[in-house]
């Protein structure tokens, strides 16, 4: 990684909170994000490049012994159960989830900044989170046997603000915006496990 790239990324983060905070602002009818709900990082893979796990190691750096020993044995106790994996994508909880809450949460990666938000795919496509099934984000607009979101649902809801997709994927934010916009290297792309 090229120096001075954590302060950068930095700047960056500021920049992408500050529109993903006013993304789920404009979204609020159709958001079930609260404190204490963890289901997204309860099954996951969790993509993380070099920098952004840089900068969540400092996360980990300052939380306390005990919680870092817990992280630890949570990390051995899943790399034991990816070995016994025979699939194909070894989905697991995060090791950083202690008592339903993120312990790295000022530090986490891109991937749990946007979750909860409909994104546009490398093909332009509208993707939703996962929770969509699980009876949150965006349910009340979403259309289970079409696999989108439905303008009808949407008018029976009286909301003024209707639900929207933002490029919010992680190639658009880290390309697009990390790399080619503000010059930000990001290096090598593993899961959160992998980078343990
Ligand atoms: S880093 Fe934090 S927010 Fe992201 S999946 Fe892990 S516990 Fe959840």
């Amino acid at each position: 990684m090229k120096e001075n790239q954590l302060e950068d990324y930095c700047v960056y983060l500021h920049l992408i909170t500050k529109k993903l905070n006013q993304y789920f602002q404009s979204q609020s009818p159709y958001i079930f994000c609260k404190e204490g709900c963890s289901k997204c990082c309860r099954h996951g893979e969790y993509p993380c490049s070099e920098l952004e796990f840089s900068f969540l190691r400092i996360g980990y750096a300052a939380l306390d012994l005990q919680t870092q020993k817990l992280i630890v044995s949570k990390v051995l106790k899943i790399n034991e159960e990816k070995q016994k994996f025979k699939g194909d994508v070894f989905n697991y909880e995060c090791p950083f989830l202690i008592n339903d809450r993120c312990s790295v949460y000022n530090y986490r990666p891109l991937i749990c900044r946007t979750f909860g938000l409909p994104y546009y795919d490398e093909e332009n496509k509208i993707k939703v989170p996962f929770c969509v099934y699980e009876g949150l984000n965006y349910n009340q607009v979403y259309d289970m046997e079409n696999h989108s979101i439905s303008v009808d649902m949407y008018q029976k809801t009286g909301y003024a603000q209707e639900p929207l997709a933002f490029n919010v994927s992680l190639k658009f934010l880290i390309t697009k915006v990390g790399k080619e916009t503000m010059g930000l290297d990001f290096g090598e792309e593993k899961t959160i496990l992998d980078w343990m």
